[in-house]
């Protein structure tokens, strides 16, 4: 079996190729690529030990982003369900409404850097492109977000809200038309304009460095969550469970991060993939349903695929978690058993967020929602000195018209 050692975070724990226990994550991109990819990888080894670089990144994450981001008891969902206490790490009330600007600050600062003048990147549900987008007019840098085309329709608030921050939004019309698209186009741009070009990798996958960058930026959402919990409950408690949805696995990671580099072995970690809608074949939960290692965006990691190796074809109602493929990490982690998958279905994930909008003053988007479905389903069985903490990483407003299709209504 796989082991995870100890003292080394989990993102340097890759051999010389990149690969995490010898086969996830690497480097698999054309040749052109190669040095592009090298230069940052040093310059990012570099800057993560730079007392100035640093300072410059907490002074953003402190000062614009607003950390820390609330740590909750929800009060009425407990009384409710009965069972272990349900807190909600609230990483949605930050400037971005989602994790993905502590991606995106971590970029525009290595661009800047780069003394790169231009940025791109992908995007599905279009939090990475809309925080990518602001950071990168804060910074003064250009920027171009890839984004399927079924992906501008569903969530159109956040298109809107790039072009407002002078972004140039791209269609994707090839394939599915969603991020898995978005990524490969995007990606495609980039290797015929690396010189002057930083590229933004949305979540924590792509080449290594991409998904050692990203991991690195959002670790913040779990070294705030480590000082609250020490701070609220004096120590960390003996039985803690901390859901996560996961798509690409960047709000997981970061969530997970600080309690699995210090090993703290009384923190379950539970990622939820989307399930698809109900009582069809469709989803996008590649570790939940056994799928075999394939290369996609650069990386070996369980993809879903048919016999031939194609990309399948995923479904879900969240477009941020509609991707076939999932983090070279989150991959390691399933193979050591230090994190367990499952998946919660579009009707699971509505549900949930029906009750928790209905009980608390909390409005998680449709991607953190299926995070909410699992604590709701495990809690009930659960004895009330246990405690679930659910990540609420995105805010339900660029959902609004989703949720108003299917529910009847929406109001936030
Ligand atoms: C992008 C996004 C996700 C999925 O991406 P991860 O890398 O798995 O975190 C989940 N929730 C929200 C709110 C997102 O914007």
């Amino acid at each position: 079996m796989i082991k995870i050692k100890k003292n080394i975070l989990l993102i340097d724990q890759h051999d010389k190729n990149g690969l995490w226990a010898g086969k996830f994550g690497g480097n698999w991109v054309p040749e052109t690529l190669k040095k592009p990819i090298e230069d940052l990888t040093q310059l990012f080894q570099k800057l993560r030990y730079d007392k100035q670089f640093l300072k410059q990144r907490n002074y953003y994450f402190d000062n614009y982003i607003g950390a820390p981001t609330p740590f909750i008891k929800l009060q009425n969902l407990t009384r409710h369900l009965g069972g272990a206490e349900i807190w909600a790490k609230v990483v949605s009330e930050n400037r971005g409404t989602a994790h993905k600007i502590y991606n995106a600050v971590v970029h525009c600062l290595i661009a800047k850097h780069a003394g790169k003048k231009y940025v791109c990147g992908d995007t599905g549900a279009g939090m990475a492109g809309k925080t990518l987008a602001m950071v990168a007019k804060k910074f003064g840098l250009k920027c171009k977000i890839f984004m399927g085309s079924k992906d501008i329709k569903r969530q159109k608030l956040n298109v809107e809200v790039m072009k407002k921050h002078g972004a140039e939004v791209i269609p994707v019309t090839t394939g599915s038309q969603t991020l898995v698209d978005a990524v490969s186009e995007c990606m495609r741009y980039w290797v015929a304009n690396c010189l002057s070009t930083h590229l933004v990798v949305g979540s924590t996958v792509g080449p290594n460095i991409f998904v050692k960058i990203c991991a690195w930026s959002t670790a913040q959402i779990s070294k705030e969550l480590k000082i609250q919990m020490i701070n609220i409950f004096k120590k960390i408690p003996k039985k803690v469970k901390l859901i996560n949805c996961v798509g690409g696995g960047s709000s997981a990671m970061g969530f997970w991060n600080e309690f699995m580099d210090y090993n703290l072995k009384q923190v379950e970690f539970i990622g939820v993939e989307a399930g698809g809608p109900k009582n069809s074949k469709l989803h996008a939960a590649p570790l939940t349903n056994n799928s075999k290692i394939g290369i996609l965006h650069g990386a070996k990691q369980y993809v879903m695929q048919n016999k031939e190796g194609q990309i399948s074809e995923t479904e879900s109602i969240s477009a941020g978690l509609d991707y076939p493929g999932v983090s070279p990490l989150h991959c390691f982690l399933k193979d050591a058993k230090r994190a367990r998958y499952t998946s919660a279905t579009d009707e699971d994930a509505l549900a949930a967020y029906q009750l928790v909008t209905t009980l608390e003053d909390i409005s998680p988007s449709l991607e953190p929602s299926h995070a909410f479905a699992e604590a709701i389903k495990l809690a009930p069985k659960l004895s009330p000195s246990a405690i679930i903490v659910v990540n609420s990483c995105g805010d339900s407003l660029k959902d609004k018209f989703i949720i108003k299709k299917r529910l009847g209504s929406y109001i936030r």
